[in-house]
């Protein structure tokens, strides 16, 4: 039997918009806009991107009384163009007077992300948190309770350590930074309920920058409660970097059952795409075998025997084409986000890996005859040469996509496409 990962924990569910986190939900991705959100036009098109590339949640800075002044608008003109994603609020030292100030926004928001370590100090702090979680019962919205290993409440934290100091084995200050993490985002949780949030009404996270401390706090909590939890790495990084992070992080934890909403928070380059965040978090749901969102290309690493590009060029060409349809392809022809394309570069392992996958193409290498068999669902179909070999590959995953996918694959079946493949 394949190895797969463990059933995922029980949670409550928790309704965000028109997604749930939790329960025997899908996980969900999500992602986070970097514009200022006063700025609408701009604010408006990253959610429109965001959403479009695949996000299921969207977030926002509601830092200023601009940025929450913005936010019903923007509502307003997601509406208006027919998305429906829910947008999220991320709130920091001022939430409590925003979401006062501004009844608009409290309402346009689907859900209200609080940082418990930076809701106020003091005697202020329990009072403006408990303003936040007002505003949440008023307008019957969820809220994250996201603690952050940046901003961790340091009155927690130093009250923490002098308990710990009075140990007769007093633990490390990495260990009690962990359980002050844990602790906060449970303590605030049960406040939040007596305050009168209902259960169902409430997702945690407890994010850091270190991989394996994140592994170890995610696994405390999921023992520890039955609240939804939203996993990801902060602060990832920029590049290669931020990706294997993450990945690293987050495939151990949903290995074992435990996150309900994922979010890659990755640095962009200047000026660089956001929407990368999304492909990541959804690759690694999809690699690992937990969703499917875009038919995946399984293309080799190119070696010795690929002396030209063309093989990296139709690797990348196929892959941008396949998620690019995945717009229209994805009411349209249910399952496809399944399929498999292989795009591998010479003999030795292309005409396998291409008969593993649902359509396959086994390029020339270097020295071998200029012809690239194409595969589908196992037998050789049909072989391509000449000088339009992309062109006429992607016309044959599109009438294989057509058939087996489409209303008329359903009720024919996808296994008399062969023959009708032209040579
Ligand atoms: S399939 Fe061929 S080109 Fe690709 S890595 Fe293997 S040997 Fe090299």
């Amino acid at each position: 039997m394949a190895t797969q990962a463990s059933a995922r924990r029980n949670t409550t569910a928790v309704r965000v918009g028109n997604v749930v986190i939790g329960g025997t939900e899908p996980i969900v991705v999500q992602s986070m806009t970097n514009t200022d959100t006063a700025d609408i036009k701009a604010t408006l098109a990253q959610v429109v991107e965001l959403f479009a590339a695949g996000s299921e949640i969207v977030r926002v800075t509601v830092n200023t009384p601009e940025a929450a002044a913005a936010v019903a608008p923007l509502r307003e003109k997601l509406d208006q163009m027919g998305i429906e994603g829910p947008l999220v609020g991320d709130f920091h030292f001022n939430g409590h007077r925003l979401l006062s100030q501004f009844p608009d926004c409290a309402q346009a928001l689907d859900k209200y992300r609080i940082n418990p370590g930076n809701v106020g100090k003091g005697s202020k702090r329990d009072e403006q948190f408990a303003t936040m979680i007002e505003a949440a019962c008023r307008y019957q919205k969820p809220v994250r309770i996201g603690v952050n290993w940046g901003s961790l409440d340091q009155q927690l934290l130093a009250r923490m350590m002098d308990e710990n100091a009075a140990r007769a084995e007093a633990w490390d200050a990495e260990e009690v930074m962990r359980e002050a993490l844990v602790t906060s985002a449970l303590d605030s949780a049960r406040q939040a309920v007596e305050l009168g949030l209902p259960r169902d009404r409430i997702v945690l996270s407890c994010k850091v920058s270190d991989v394996q401390d994140l592994i170890e706090v995610y696994r405390r909590l999921a023992q520890r409660c039955d609240f939804p939890l939203h996993v990801g790495l902060t602060e990832a990084g920029m590049g290669s970097k931020g990706i294997v992070a993450s990945t690293a992080a987050l495939a151990v934890i949903l290995q074992e059952g435990i996150g309900d909403t994922i979010r890659v928070s990755l640095t962009p380059e200047p000026g660089g795409d956001r929407t990368r965040e999304v492909t990541v978090a959804q690759e690694i749901l999809q690699t690992m075998g937990l969703r499917s969102f875009a038919p995946l290309v399984i293309a080799c690493p190119g070696c010795g025997r690929t002396s030209s590009t063309y093989f990296q060029e139709l690797a990348g060409s196929i892959q941008a084409y396949l998620r690019g349809q995945m717009q229209q392809w994805r009411d349209r022809y249910p399952g496809v986000e399944d399929m498999r394309v292989a795009v591998m570069g010479c003999v030795v392992n292309g005409p396998g890996e291409s008969r593993h996958a649902d359509i396959g193409i086994s390029l020339p290498g270097s020295g071998e005859r200029p012809v690239a068999p194409v595969y589908i669902d196992g037998e050789k179909a049909v072989t391509l040469k000449g000088e339009r070999i992309a062109e006429e590959f992607q016309a044959i995953v599109e009438q294989y996509v057509e058939r087996r996918f489409g209303s008329a694959g359903e009720q024919a079946g996808a296994s008399d496409h062969v023959s009708e493949i032209p040579g």
